[in-house]
């Protein structure tokens, strides 16, 4: 089986640059299911879990937000922040969590506060379930 470089980066650091089967994504348009030898493209992404297939094992990895750009040699997710499951901080994220769900509380739908707060919650959220997905 053919596979593809897959780089995850964000502006701090290379969080991931492996050979991989597959790698799904979820664009703003919708799950993205990318392959060796998929066509170009670059589109944004959501605040979501990047599953990797790799050899047989499966592996999410948490995407804050960004883009992917598919090229003809490779794939890159370049996140405004990604991390590995074994860097995940559980008390971090939950806290962060605790944190987002008292501002929604306190702040007006229609104030910016509300909107940072529901990104926040949403990155916390991410950070949960990839720590909490069975990573083969
Ligand atoms: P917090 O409020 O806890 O800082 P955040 O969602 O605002 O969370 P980001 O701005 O997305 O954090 O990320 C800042 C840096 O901290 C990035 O390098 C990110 O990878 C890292 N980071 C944030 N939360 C966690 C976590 N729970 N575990 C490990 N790394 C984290």
């Amino acid at each position: 089986m053919s596979t593809m470089l897959l780089e995850i980066v964000t502006p701090e650091r290379i969080v991931y640059s492996e050979q991989v089967d597959m790698v799904v994504v979820r664009g703003v348009e919708g799950e993205l299911g990318i392959l060796p030898n998929h066509i170009p493209l670059v589109t944004p992404l959501k605040i979501a879990p990047a599953k990797i297939k790799q050899g047989g094992r499966e592996k999410l990895v948490a995407v804050n937000g960004g883009f992917v750009e598919v090229r003809k040699d490779k794939v890159v997710i370049l996140a405004e922040s990604a991390e590995l499951p074994e860097d995940i901080d559980v008390e971090r994220a939950l806290a962060a969590k605790a944190r987002a769900e008292q501002r929604l509380q306190a702040a007006r739908q229609e104030e910016i506060d509300f909107r940072r707060a529901q990104l926040a919650l949403m990155r916390a959220t991410n950070r949960l379930e990839v720590k909490n997905h069975r990573n083969a």
